[in-house]
């Protein structure tokens, strides 16, 4: 879906453009936004990925990443380009509060918002808007942004081949989804043609644990995990000493509750992460059982149909009590 094509025209002349995305950024933002800006830069725009947090170091190769503004670390500086931003692409996210400290200085700036995004319930902030709940990735759509919508097919370089390729891996679980569909693997043909190295980003990103990170793996998958199976459901809870202990960095919990999943037979899977200020919570599921709906009214999230996450205010051991007294409600779809 495209709305505010009309605005489109802006691109014709260079502009200051700023691109954000949600707070502590996966591949797919990460891709998709970096895929975005080598666009933009080579269209002769003056462009900036501005960012409310670092990124996990498995990411710390892409093309672009080191001129990405981290907006704590740069807040003068980026204020300023927020005030010039002609416009500022939202990208990964459909409601303004994903972008953490960024949430007010985007809403508050004059610019123009154009959002890119697949995820459900888009808030209604952008002047512009493509959006696909079926896209399998961000990164999907800035590739059908920049082909279809701007039919501009021969502008894929492959710094933005590179980039999106890891948001489409990263997002379809190195294409095992159900929303990999042959259209994505066109897609991914292109980018390997215009240049994405396929092989070079898995091991950028799946062939790069510190050991402690294989540690902490380990370890939670020995003491932290918990099968409940009545209802086909296991979790990790992981408290604030394991962190410690294995010091964990953004980015080394990013695939753990994926393990909870591989139990045979399990067909939704938990992830409870102490995070001091408050639990962060990531669900996944099989078929039909909805992650989004669970935590949007449990847990103050939500997301997609088999992946979403929310948060909670109260101690671990309550919030994984709350989630366990969900369970019944699903029972039909958990055990059938
Ligand atoms: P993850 O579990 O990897 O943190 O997030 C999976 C998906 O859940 C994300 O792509 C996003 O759509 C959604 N999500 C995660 N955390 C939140 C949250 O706090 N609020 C909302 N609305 N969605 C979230
Ligand atoms: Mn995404």
């Amino acid at each position: 879906m495209l709305t505010g094509e009309n605005n489109l025209r802006l691109l014709a002349e260079p502009q200051n453009i700023i691109i954000t995305t949600h707070h502590k950024p996966d591949g797919d933002a990460l891709g998709s936004s970096l895929g975005l800006y080598h666009w933009l830069k080579g269209k002769g725009h003056e462009v900036h990925v501005v960012l409310s947090s670092d990124f996990p170091d498995f990411l710390d190769w892409m093309p672009g990443r080191n001129e990405a503004i981290i907006y704590p670390e740069a807040r003068e500086k980026a204020d300023l380009l927020f005030q010039k931003a002609a416009i500022i692409f939202c990208l990964d996210y459909s409601a303004l509060s994903r972008t953490n400290v960024l949430e007010n200085v985007i809403r508050d700036a004059p610019g123009q918002k154009w959002m890119i995004d697949h995820h459900l319930d888009p808030e209604d902030f952008a002047s512009l808007t493509y959006w696909d709940s079926h896209a399998a990735a961000t990164a999907q759509l800035v590739y059908t942004f920049i082909t279809e919508v701007n039919q501009d097919v021969t502008a894929i370089t492959a710094d933005i081949a590179t980039c999106l390729y890891a948001g489409i891996m990263t997002d379809t679980g190195s294409f095992r989804f159900k929303s990999t569909t042959s259209a994505v693997h066109h897609i991914i043909a292109k980018l390997i043609d215009a240049g994405a190295r396929n092989w070079e980003i898995h091991e950028h990103i799946y062939n790069s644990s510190t050991e402690n990170r294989l540690k902490f793996l380990g370890y939670c998958l020995l003491n932290c995990l918990e099968v409940i199976p009545e209802y086909n459901t296991a979790l990790f809870a992981v408290t604030k000493d394991d962190l410690e202990k294995f010091q964990v960095t953004t980015g080394d919990t990013e695939g753990l509750v994926n393990y909870a999943l591989s139990v045979k037979g399990i067909r939704l899977a938990a992830l409870f992460i102490d995070r001091t200020e408050l639990i962060k919570l990531s669900l996944r599921s099989i078929g039909e059982i909805p992650c989004n709906e669970i935590c949007r009214k449990y847990f103050n999230g939500g997301g997609h149909l088999n992946a979403a996450g929310g948060s909670s205010n109260e101690e671990l051991s309550k919030v994984v009590e709350r989630f366990k007294s969900v369970l019944p409600e699903y029972s039909e779809i958990l055990t059938t």
